[in-house]
């Protein structure tokens, strides 16, 4: 079993700090929630652990698979099996959906067995087909341009059928309910949902309760001020969602922290 432990992380952006000492363990086949109001380094979180350069990390480790990722460049990591959905994808015209999903796993499979010599097409044909049929994507979907003049939600979905193709091991969702109206947010969750569980560790970082109606979480934490600040059950997001976050930060602000 591997899991992603985080220990005291801070990070600057800009020359300011926005995450100020965090700890959270993810162990394999868990759910974690992050929430939290906007710009209080949600994203800067999810960022720093896929090894984007702009975040510089002042002070802790993250250490998965008895590796200090943080000396990892974001392919590697990607190769290691940690994987984020982003909450702003970009568009790269020129490279298909296929093409790029196709390329994306064949580095994934070489890092796990250097002697694989790659799917065949036709075997990767079938696989990106049924995970395709998973998410209810149109098959011409994946011909087009990543990203390129994709929808909100189909944004979304091409994300979502990154993950489903390369299978991590652990998996970042960062805010992948905004966009989304009500029935692509079901197919999305069933889609995260049947890939996770098993041996999938699923950070799971959103603003609203609302997606969590649709996956459930086993933890709870809400971050606050570049640290996290609350941690509980799927109950304490339904708390959050009746009484919003200013409860929390009088606690916090009055010292009394967990
Ligand atoms: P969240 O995802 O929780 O809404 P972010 O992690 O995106 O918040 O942002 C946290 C803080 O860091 C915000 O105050 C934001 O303005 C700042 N920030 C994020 N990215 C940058 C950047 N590239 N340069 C300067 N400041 C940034
Ligand atoms: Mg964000």
């Amino acid at each position: 079993m591997s899991e992603l432990v985080i220990q005291n992380l801070h990070i600057n952006i800009g020359g300011k700090e926005i995450v100020k000492g965090l700890n959270l363990t993810i162990r394999q086949g868990e759910v974690h929630a992050i929430m939290g109001p906007n710009g209080t380094g949600k994203s800067t979180l999810a960022y720093t652990l896929m090894g984007h350069p702009a975040y510089e990390v002042t002070a802790g480790t993250v250490i998965f698979k008895e590796r200090n990722i943080l000396d990892m460049t974001a392919d590697e990591r990607s190769r290691l099996g940690i994987f984020l959905a982003f909450q702003y994808p970009v568009a790269i015209p020129g490279v298909t959906v296929a093409n790029f999903l196709r390329t994306a796993l064949n580095a994934r499979r070489r890092a796990v067995n250097p002697e694989d010599k790659g799917i065949s097409i036709p075997e990767f044909r079938k696989l990106l087909k049924k995970e395709m049929d998973i998410l209810r994507m149109d098959h011409a979907f994946a011909g087009r341009y990543l990203n390129d003049g994709f929808s909100g939600g189909e944004k979304k979905r091409a994300e979502i059928l990154q993950m489903a193709t390369l299978k991590p091991e652990i998996a970042i969702l960062d805010e992948t309910d905004s966009g989304l109206d009500i029935d692509a947010l079901r197919i999305v969750s069933e889609g995260v949902n049947t890939l996770s569980g098993g041996d999938v560790g699923v950070l799971l970082i959103t603003h609203y309760q609302r997606i969590l109606n649709y996956i459930k979480p086993d933890f709870v934490h809400v971050i606050m001020g570049g640290k996290i600040v609350e941690s509980g059950g799927p109950d304490l997001a339904l708390h959050l969602e009746e009484r919003g976050y200013e409860w929390i930060r009088e606690k916090y602000e009055n010292g009394i922290t967990v």
